[in-house]
């Protein structure tokens, strides 16, 4: 089993892994760049159990960031670190940028597509989702909860 690491811009925040990451995606919605002041965000899972802070945990901001899902953030950077779904308590996502191996978890799909910045263009030919994969763990289809 490889040792996964990564943490947030100033170093006050630290985590890691303890198993791979998976359904690594970027995601197009409002919030996401919002939230990463960014066209978009590139985001891995692992299971909830398997990511521990190992530093500066007292430190991390938790804010609800839509009717279904919170985000965590480095308290004195800003970094982007977390984010928990209702619909999904078994995971949790982070950003794969965050991560001290970011090169290792390339992304396998867009979402939300269609609130994609005019400009932006990923140059790839993954899976193109207007919102949600069909699929979605926990979703009855591509719908964002109300
Ligand atoms: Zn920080
Ligand atoms: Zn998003």
């Amino acid at each position: 089993m490889r040792k996964w690491s990564g943490g947030c811009l100033c170093g006050t925040v630290r985590y890691e892994l303890s198993s791979d990451p998976f359904d690594a995606g970027w995601c197009h919605c409002r919030t996401c760049q919002l939230f990463g002041g960014a066209p978009a965000m590139a985001f891995a899972s692992v299971p909830t159990e398997d990511f521990r802070w190992t530093a500066g945990k007292d430190k991390v901001g938790r804010f609800r960031s839509s009717s279904f899902g919170h985000r965590e953030f480095c308290g004195e950077c800003g970094s982007p670190l977390r984010i928990q779904v209702d619909h999904q308590p078994e995971t949790v996502d982070f950003p794969i940028a965050t991560l001290d191996q970011p090169d290792d978890v390339p992304p396998g799909f867009h979402i939300f597509w269609g609130s994609k910045v005019a400009w932006f263009d990923p140059g790839d030919d993954l899976p193109r989702h207007d919102k949600f994969r069909p699929d979605t763990r926990g979703l009855e289809g591509t719908e964002p909860p109300e």
